[in-house]
């Protein structure tokens, strides 16, 4: 791999207001694909792209990306959180667009390199990280519609503030009845920036409503619940830890998959099926649904503490964080902040 060094450090933001995704390191990784291969990865200053007004992704959407994230301890140690599995799940959603896959194993270590060329950008206060973004998009400055013959991969990292630098608040969210994120057969499954836009009006509405989030139903009968936001849901009823299962709408969440792994070992019973909306009223009426909270990997576990659907707000745990949320929570953070031990074989060193 070429690396070139910037010459012109960046001034570094205040990194006690970070927010999300508002600054940049000094450098990123840029791949190219071309004549049906991917080029030697490089590190780069990070730049502005220069692209052709016609370029593939600017018109017909051919994009995806993931998010993943480096944590650094007070002694300088830097970890990654399950990077193949997101490196993995890259391959899976440029599939799914007709996109070249990458090599997992190679880019981890790309990545790494990159990381510790920008060490200094990662903050260490409680619940900041270091937010890694993969992207790859199609490249062909023309405007047939097919699949691109250029990509560009490229890995951009951005320091980060706590997601819960309020506090951990309880969300308030709200059933989506009109539009839906993604039917079986289209791209939920996909990280696709397509995805993101198609959600944005809903989200839009119920902020104004003075909701947080959609909860959104399956594209077909608007009847069972798939996601909330760009998180995955999970609803405690019974004392069982409920998810929606992998029906092809949904994205496969890391975070969600790392909740499930640990209530397992915990012995904490946890279930992947349908869920219906009626089922889920049902349990907040006879009082049996204890929790309710979405995961990913911006927030972790983000409860929630007030459910709107069928025209009214039910209240969840007395819009208190509950106990196995807490847990959950703990957990996987701990194993992230390297506070647990890895007992999942989850963490990457870096350096
Ligand atoms: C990224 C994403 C998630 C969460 O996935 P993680 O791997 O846990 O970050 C959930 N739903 C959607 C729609 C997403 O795009």
């Amino acid at each position: 791999m070429k690396v070139t060094l910037t010459t012109q450090k960046r001034e570094k933001p205040d990194f006690a207001k970070l927010g999300f995704g508002r600054y940049f390191t000094d450098h990123m990784l840029v791949m190219e694909y071309n004549d049906g291969a991917w080029q030697e990865p490089e590190i780069i200053p990070y730049n502005d792209f220069r692209l052709s007004p016609a370029t593939t992704v600017l018109h017909y959407g051919q994009g995806i990306f993931d998010g993943l994230k480096a944590y650094k301890n007070a002694e300088g140690k830097i970890t990654l959180f399950r990077p193949y599995d997101n490196f993995n799940r890259i391959n899976n959603s440029a599939r799914r667009l007709c996109m070249p896959p990458i090599d997992v194993n190679k880019m981890v270590e790309c990545l790494k390199e990159l990381i510790r060329i920008d060490a200094d950008w990662i903050p260490t206060a409680p619940g900041t990280s270091l937010y890694i973004r993969p992207t790859m998009i199609g490249a062909d400055p023309q405007l047939g519609v097919h699949p691109a013959h250029h990509y560009l991969f490229y890995i951009i990292l951005s320091p980060v503030g706590s997601y819960y630098a309020g506090g951990l608040k309880p969300t308030k969210i709200m059933v989506e009845e009109q539009y839906v994120r993604a039917p079986i057969g289209g791209t939920g499954e996909a990280k696709c920036m397509g995805n993101y836009a198609a959600s944005l009006l809903a989200g839009e509405l119920a902020n104004k409503k003075g909701y947080d989030q959609v909860l959104w139903l399956d594209g077909k009968e608007h009847k069972y619940v798939e996601e909330v936001g760009s998180m995955n849901m999970f609803f405690v009823m019974d004392g069982v830890v409920r998810t929606p299962a992998l029906v092809g709408s949904i994205l496969p969440g890391i975070t969600r998959d790392s909740v499930i792994k640990v209530c397992k070992k915990a012995g904490i019973p946890v279930e992947e099926c349908r869920i219906s909306e009626d089922e889920v009223l049902e349990a907040l009426e006879r009082g049996t649904l204890s929790e309710a909270f979405g995961s990913g990997t911006a927030a972790v576990i983000s409860p929630v503490g007030v459910l709107h659907a069928k025209g009214r707000d039910h209240i969840i745990n007395n819009n208190e964080m509950g106990k196995i949320t807490s847990f959950l929570y703990d957990k996987i953070t701990g194993i992230q902040y390297g506070r647990l031990p890895d007992e999942f074989g989850w963490i990457v060193k870096v350096n």
